[in-house]
């Protein structure tokens, strides 16, 4: 026979990232946050990423530098974006080292440790998924492309390489004659 204890059964459990922090307390706790964002849980980046992409895990720790509540850890996806050259669906694996200060009032900025990026909230609490959806946006490429798109590009744009081609091989059709002169 087989007992689950809640404690047990909940670390088993895919936590969540939509959860409410204080984090103060949380520095003070040294609290790790581990989890994971779901397509249909996104508020920001929901436009940005296919739903194909897979969730969005974070393994996350509070703790404090000097006075400062800092959020380190690692934040990844494998993401799929669309192409804007062929509109063909684009891997984009994911990896980010997270150095974050958080602060809740803007004149603290210009006095975070070095080596940390300011993250500032409002109020007393923090949605940590909103951390992890901010640190994505940072890192989403403006425009998302193939090196080498998978189908044909239309005409338009296979003829004008056409013509690129055929005046550069011009000069050389020259040179050629020029040669044989
Ligand atoms: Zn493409």
């Amino acid at each position: 026979m087989v007992f689950f204890d809640d404690e047990l059964y909940f670390t088993k459990m895919p936590n969540t990232l939509q959860i409410e922090v204080s984090p103060p307390l949380c520095a003070t706790q040294e609290r790790q946050i581990v989890g994971e964002l779901l397509y249909e849980e996104l508020k920001q980046i929901q436009t940005d990423i296919e739903p194909s992409s897979s969730v969005i895990k974070a393994d996350l720790l509070f703790s404090k530098v000097g006075k400062f509540v800092v959020l380190t850890g690692r934040i990844s996806a494998d993401l799929v974006l669309q192409c804007a050259a062929c509109l063909e669906p684009v891997d984009f694996p994911a990896n980010i080292d997270v150095k974050l200060a958080i602060i809740n009032d803007e004149e603290m900025v210009s006095l975070i440790p070095d080596e940390y990026e300011p993250y500032l909230y409002e109020g007393d609490r923090l949605l940590v998924s909103d951390v992890v959806e901010a640190e994505v946006t940072l890192m989403l490429p403006t425009i998302p492309r193939h090196d080498v798109c998978p189908i044909d590009l239309p005409k338009s744009s296979t003829s004008k390489g056409f013509i690129l081609e055929e005046e550069k091989k011009n000069p050389f059709e020259v040179l050629e004659k020029l040669k044989l002169n």
